[in-house]
């Protein structure tokens, strides 16, 4: 395997750039080496894309980081499907739509037979999914809108016994010559809107379109440990292109539902765990919950609200990460309420007993009193 170059170096920018420089730079390079500006030249793709790989990681704070400590292994985007198919998906948070918007406009063109091929736009479609599903993966099944070839016409978009007339404004080329001053500027022929031709009798059941939208049933392959607000693509299955262009790609937008218990962050795991405060005073051993069936947590003696205990290995193994995180419990004692007049007896004489103590039964409070002396004095 060839050794990977490196994402600065890719970029030629310092490894302390700043976000504006890499923007800027990786736009210089794209526009040089666009493949629709290269046509036929794979060395250009293959720069292309490099610049484009190495934009996607530095541009993205967290890659930038896990890149600048661990390099290559550190954002090595296992991620990376086959890219073909359904069920080929790519890596997270595409970068090329946002900044190709303003240079080459809203679709991504192409000069192909004299007519103007664009990209289909891609879709995006928000799956929520629970803390469980995320954390161990899940195949799911989604309908998304898809285009076939309209029966009726096959694809032409013209009534049946028509077929469709070679635009009289752009003879058929589907771009146009503007003069701007010294300039001559090539447009999308406004009349045919870069189709090339012109339909004067739409087919039907199509309304001219040439593809009847119908559904279709795609299967998700949700990794494991995925995070809320993390993308999956799925290549192909957006918008179908305009004359003959290639499909746009569906994203997939994870959305992790509340959970009653717990809380994520990152690959840990958060828990609030109630105790009586009998337990907290005597200690023992309680159960947790986990994401996988109870666990046991020997409690000491005298714990206190706030305390945490950490069990190791029991949060999340998040979809780059090689261990999982840790489940942090975080204990809360609760006061007895309802108490009757028996139990009020009870902790009277308990109370009683304690201050005979002093303050060596009440850690906190004894430290505190001093403080407020000191404030007071
Ligand atoms: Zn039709
Ligand atoms: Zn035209």
């Amino acid at each position: 395997m060839a050794t990977k170059r490196d994402f600065y170096e890719i970029l030629g920018v310092p490894k302390n750039a700043s976000d504006e420089e890499i923007k800027k730079s990786y736009r210089k390079l794209a526009m040089k080496y666009h493949p629709d500006r290269n046509q036929g030249d794979a060395s250009a793709e293959v720069k292309f894309k490099e610049a484009k790989e190495a934009y996607e990681m530095l541009s993205d704070a967290e890659k930038r980081a896990a890149y600048d400590q661990f390099g290559h292994a550190g954002v090595d985007p296992n991620m990376r499907g086959p890219g073909a198919g359904a069920a080929g998906f790519g890596g997270f948070g595409e970068t090329f739509g946002d900044i190709f918007g303003d240079i080459f406009g809203q679709a991504r063109r192409q000069q192909g037979g004299g007519r103007q091929v664009f990209r289909g736009n891609d879709l995006s479609y928000a799956m929520e999914v629970t803390l469980e599903e995320a954390a161990a993966g899940k195949e799911s099944e989604i309908r998304i809108p898809s285009y076939d070839e309209c029966d009726t016409c096959h694809g032409t978009g013209a009534k049946a016994g028509t077929s469709p007339k070679t635009c009289g404004t752009c003879q058929g080329q589907g771009v146009v010559q503007m003069r701007q001053g010294f300039f001559s500027v090539q447009q999308t022929c406004p009349h045919c809107r870069g189709s090339g031709k012109i339909i004067s009798d739409p087919c039907s059941p199509c309304h001219g379109q040439g593809k009847i939208k119908r559904q279709k049933t795609l299967e998700i392959k949700i990794p494991a440990g995925i995070d809320d607000g993390m993308r999956i693509r799925s290549t192909g299955n957006g918008e179908p292109g305009t004359n003959g262009g290639p499909p746009g790609d569906l994203y997939i937008e994870i959305r992790i539902k509340k959970h009653e218990v717990f809380q994520r962050d990152g690959d840990d795991l958060h828990c609030a765990v109630p105790i009586s405060f009998t337990t907290a005073a005597l200690g023992g051993e309680i159960s947790v919950p986990t994401l996988s069936g109870e666990a046991a947590i020997d409690l000491p003696e005298g714990t206190q609200t706030g305390k945490q205990f950490r069990l190791r290995g029991k949060g999340i193994k998040g979809v780059r990460s090689s261990f999982p995180g840790d489940l942090y419990c975080h204990i809360t004692v609760e006061t007895p309420v309802k108490l009757t007049e028996h139990q009020r007896k009870l902790l009277k004489e308990l109370d009683d007993s304690l201050k005979k103590g002093g303050d060596k039964h009440s850690p906190s409070e004894a430290g505190w009193a001093d403080k407020l002396k000191n404030l007071f004095s």
